[in-house]
């Protein structure tokens, strides 16, 4: 359990963590490739499968996450394909009572995201989450993704917060463990960021599925506080 009055900062993830990853999953695994092998009359399977081998080889670096870098690669727009599944972009269960709950704590808020700009503003125009926040940074901003120590070096410069003070939430193993090197004390893994994909088993963090049991005690903490 989570003492609360320890805690200062709450960083927050956005893709997996507040919202759900199967837009991301059905987007980048089936929906792209499939336009992309239609829009230049290729083979779908094949196209899938060299796109799968391209995002391996890229993962935990900037551009895997960069719109821009997908543009030129693949000559095309993303945002208009992007706003084709744009039914898929849901807020996670319990999310806002949890949300709503921190907006009312000591806590200061921050949004931590590797998602581009432009997929951001998405996002929010979809979600309204934005008003959750005290503070929204893109790893984009400062160069590094979040899997990076220089990522993590850059957010405390310019956010201030102290690692020992903070809270991070991410469903990203990698994420999380960069977070851990980097000496952010209080780390929790989401364990079913894509709704429909099984919950997954986490042994190296504390894991949550849903916020309420979270939201319940910052509750709880808040009423002592006050009392
Ligand atoms: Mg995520």
């Amino acid at each position: 359990m989570l003492q609360w009055q320890d805690i200062e900062t709450v960083l927050l993830d956005m893709d997996g963590t507040l919202l759900d990853l199967h837009f991301d999953n059905q987007f980048w695994i089936h929906h792209l490739p499939k336009r992309y092998a239609e829009l230049n009359q290729l083979p779908p399977a094949q196209v899938q499968q060299q796109m799968a081998a391209k995002y391996q080889a890229m993962q935990g670096q900037l551009d895997w996450y960069c719109f821009d870098f997908w543009e030129r690669e693949l000559n095309l727009e993303l945002m208009p394909l992007k706003q084709e599944l744009a039914h898929l972009i849901k807020i996670r269960p319990s999310v806002i009572d949890f949300l709503t709950a921190l907006k009312q704590s000591h806590c200061k808020v921050i949004l931590l995201t590797n998602s581009h700009r432009k997929g951001l503003q998405m996002k929010f125009a979809l979600t309204d989450i934005e008003q959750y926040f005290d503070q929204v940074i893109s790893s984009h901003d400062y160069g590094y993704c979040k899997e990076q120590q220089a990522f993590w070096q850059a957010a405390e410069t310019a956010l201030e917060f102290k690692p020992e003070q903070s809270l991070f939430i991410d469903d990203s193993l990698a994420v999380l463990q960069a977070a851990q090197t980097y000496g952010i004390a209080h780390l929790i893994a989401v364990n079913q960021p894509d709704s429909q994909q099984p919950v997954r088993q986490i042994n190296q963090f504390n894991a949550l599925t849903h916020f309420d049991e979270l939201t319940r005690d910052l509750k709880n903490s808040l009423a002592h506080a006050n009392s």
